[in-house]
């Protein structure tokens, strides 16, 4: 029998001024089914005398859909794990603590951890989720929830030509209809057709960019400025919960400071974060952290710092500055935070050991510079300093290739398979861009172990993945990638929590109440009465990732029970068929 779930309305959250606004109106989607339970024949729901709730409604006598027992639960807050029972009707938790009452099903998880789901504040799965809406690399980790549209690259919105070539390639390649061209037709097309896993998207800087100023290397007019930020507000308007740049790709790397900061201002008064991949993460990272701060300052908006790091050996020794630089904002009054994958190596496009100026203008213009002997050197230059950067060219992993004949280069080292192949390891590394019309993947293996454990523990980091959703079936268990696509959380829950970098319960915290409360939701993200029934339950002295740089399609283990808005979606570590996730949008851009 369903009841009305109460909802508890939130606190004022950090610096965001408009997070009490958001406690309520942020979610869609389970509204009608609240009101659906409160119809004829659901029966007439009495207060009980045991009402020690928040105090804001009165609890209801019922038998709870799904009552969870005996398990350590950590209620994402940062506090420390304690043995409780919980309870879920509909698609809210409904009590926590000493539960008389009977489910309707009854889990034991005795010796489990639970905890709320995993929300990963930095996602590429994006349009994945209509490919396979099983999410497997990321259901299977307990991620609940993911936040995309990052590295200023979202879904929409597209122009004609980049709907077309959208359209053509999700219809060709995935058998996938994409019949819109923005954020708000994306979201409204999860609804219809939802994955195991809630979704909310950021609106991409690199995406409006290209949109408005095309993909040369020139800075942006005001008038150019004035059109981004009516995108950008629009796509607020449709549901986006963010702002983010990708400072290192085409077109974002083209956008000065002063774009940046009054692109960001798009976001005052909404509370969410203009999140950036930084214009440098090696020998000019100082400077680009400033760059980030200062947009933060000057445009007045909260700040997430993506995937932070201080690549290559040279460069380790400023991690410790950075995160004094980024307290000190903080301490300043910056509502600023950083985000860090649990792996010593990076994914991205072979493009990315090339020069920005080569790669302006796409594909077609950096194959022909690539093609110029007059110009090669130059480039040639460029891509030595950056391998020697991260130390080798057996720092760099080819991931992913899109045609057969070079399929023999997937998930080898550049080094050795140049050795192997009596080439020359620059010139194989040209040959590869040129004949895959650049859709290479590389790995760049070049962080500091130490500095990894330091950011993930550090208490203004979160945990992100910074990966894909894949499957080790079908259309998306293809290439090599990196592994944190399938690893990220249960390789933080395990590796590195049993490795004593951080406590269980700052894990959990990083991974579930910061992140939710980053992009201003009050109801996910905590075990509490009212929140939304995101949880997954995990054996703390097993669960560990399995994925690996050679192998990455493989699942965790230790992770039987993952429940998305209360619905059970893996069972015993298997999938039930539960597709529950919903579109999650903001509030909208602020009047
Ligand atoms: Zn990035």
């Amino acid at each position: 029998m369903k009841r009305r779930a109460f909802i508890q309305t939130g606190s004022l959250i950090g610096a965001a001024g408009a997070a009490g606004a958001l406690g309520l109106g942020l979610t869609r989607g389970g509204d009608d089914r609240e009101g659906a339970g409160v119809g004829p024949g659901t029966g007439v729901a009495v207060p009980t005398s045991s009402d020690t709730g928040s105090g804001a409604e009165p609890r209801y006598a019922a038998e709870p859909d799904l009552v969870l027992r005996r398990a350590t639960v950590f209620d994402g807050t940062g506090a420390p794990g304690l043995e409780l029972d919980v309870a879920v009707t509909g698609d809210r938790i409904t009590e926590v603590g000493t539960i008389t009452a009977t489910g309707a099903e009854e889990i034991d998880l005795a010796g489990m951890a639970l905890t709320p789901g995993f929300i990963d504040i930095h996602s590429h799965a994006d349009l994945s989720l209509l490919v396979n809406p099983n999410a497997e690399s990321r259901i299977r980790q307990g991620v609940t929830l993911e936040i995309v549209g990052q590295d200023g690259n979202s879904v929409g919105p597209m122009s004609d030509a980049g709907f077309r070539a959208t359209r053509d390639r999700y219809r060709d390649t995935y058998g996938v209809d994409i019949d819109f061209r923005d954020l708000g037709g994306f979201l409204d097309q999860l609804d219809r057709t939802p994955a195991t896993v809630n979704l909310a998207t950021m609106i991409g800087h690199g995406t409006i960019r290209g949109l408005v100023v095309g993909g040369g290397d020139r800075p942006a007019t005001d008038d150019e400025i004035q059109r981004m930020r009516v995108l950008i507000r629009e796509a607020l308007d449709q549901g986006a919960v963010g702002f983010s740049s990708g400072l290192e790709y085409t077109p974002g790397s083209f956008a000065d400071v002063n774009e940046l900061v009054e692109l960001a201002k798009a976001l005052q008064g909404t509370g969410y974060p203009y999140a950036s991949h930084m214009r440098n993460e090696d020998d000019r990272l100082f400077a680009a952290v400033e760059e980030t701060l200062h947009v933060g300052r000057m445009a007045g908006v909260p700040v997430q710092v993506s995937h932070l790091k201080a690549q290559g050996e040279r460069n380790w020794w400023k991690a410790e500055a950075v995160l004094r630089s980024i307290e000190e904002a903080r301490s300043s009054g910056l509502d600023v935070h950083f985000d860090r994958y649990p792996y010593i190596a990076y994914a991205t496009g072979l493009s990315g050991l090339f020069p920005a100026w080569a790669r302006a203008g796409g594909t077609g213009a950096f194959i022909r510079h690539l093609r110029d002997p007059a110009e090669l050197p130059a480039i040639e230059r460029f891509t030595r300093a950056k391998v020697a950067l991260l130390g080798s060219w057996d720092a760099v992993q080819i991931s992913s290739i899109r045609t057969a004949g070079n399929a023999y280069a997937r998930g080898r080292r550049l080094g050795e398979l140049a050795q192997e192949r009596g080439e020359e390891p620059f010139a194989l590394t040209v040959r590869l861009i040129v004949e895959e019309g650049n859709s290479v993947g590389m790995i760049g293996f070049g962080m500091s172990e130490d500095n990894t454990a330091e950011f993930l523990g550090h208490p203004l980091g979160m945990v992100c993945s910074d990966g894909g959703s894949y499957a080790p079936y079908g259309a998306l268990s293809g290439g090599s990638p990196h592994p944190r696509g399938y690893g990220t959380f249960p390789r933080l829950m395990g590796h590195y929590v049993r490795s004593g970098a951080l406590s269980l319960e700052l894990a959990v915290h990083k991974a579930t109440a910061l992140p939710a409360r980053k992009i201003g939701l009050t109801d996910r993200g905590v075990i509490e009465p009212g929140a939304f029934a995101d949880l997954v339950a995990f054996n703390p002295t097993t669960v560990a990732d399995q994925a690996t740089f050679e192998d990455p399609h493989q699942y965790p283990v230790g992770i039987p029970l993952v429940i998305v808005n209360g619905q059970v979606t893996l069972r015993d570590g298997e999938q039930t068929g539960a597709r529950a996730g919903r579109a999650i949008r903001g509030r909208g851009a602020a009047a």
